[in-house]
């Protein structure tokens, strides 16, 4: 999502950087300066989270903590300054 959710117009892009689960990005509306950041998550990494719902106990760990990590980013997404 890299529209204004105000004006509905293209923002730019002010800073990407590398995340651990993959590029975050930074946009600001270029009509009324409205910021907000996402996240791009590779597919192939998705899908490994999903496979991941059918692993070994001794994984279980890992994966919450993995959960837990993509949960944070989805609502980052969603949130605005
Ligand atoms: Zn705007």
């Amino acid at each position: 999502m890299n529209f204004c959710q105000d004006c509905g117009i293209k923002g730019g892009c002010m800073q990407t950087r590398r995340d651990v689960l993959g590029k975050r990005r930074r946009y600001q509306c270029p009509k009324c300066g409205r910021r907000w950041t996402t996240y791009e998550v590779p597919e192939e990494l998705v899908d490994k989270y999903r496979k991941m719902r059918n692993i070994a106990p001794d994984r279980q760990h890992r994966l919450q903590q993995m959960s837990k990590t993509l949960e944070k980013l989805l609502a980052e997404e969603m949130s605005c300054d």
